[in-house]
């Protein structure tokens, strides 16, 4: 594993826990998505309580910590079904909003 890749998974069980995402089998993948289509996404299988956060490849260090907090929060603030496209935006904006000050906080500890 390199060290970059042991840094990240770092920073993402430290995320696990202060989200209390314990129970969950996490992992990680960078994905090759083309800029401005995702930055990340989550697949999970709730009845296993597993998870793989995929994070665009090649974003600066900043974001990159931002995505997979946001990312995490999905596991969190799950999307509920049926949705439409304005409680989709509407829960994007507020898992991005928590995200981003829930690092802030963290950075302030
Ligand atoms: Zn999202």
């Amino acid at each position: 594993m390199t060290k970059s890749r042991s840094r990240k998974l770092a920073f993402i069980h430290k995320w696990q826990r202060i989200l209390r995402l314990g129970d969950w089998k996490i992992t990680y993948e960078e994905k090759a998505w083309p800029h401005k289509t995702y930055s990340g996404r989550t697949r999970f299988d709730r009845n296993e309580m597993m998870a793989v956060v995929n994070i665009r490849k090649g974003m600066t260090a900043e974001y990159w910590r931002i995505t997979v907090v946001h990312e995490l929060m999905h596991l969190r603030i799950p999307f509920f079904f049926p949705k439409d496209s304005w409680a989709e935006q509407e829960l994007e904006r507020g898992v991005e909003m928590t995200a981003r000050a829930l690092l802030k906080l963290e950075a302030k500890r």
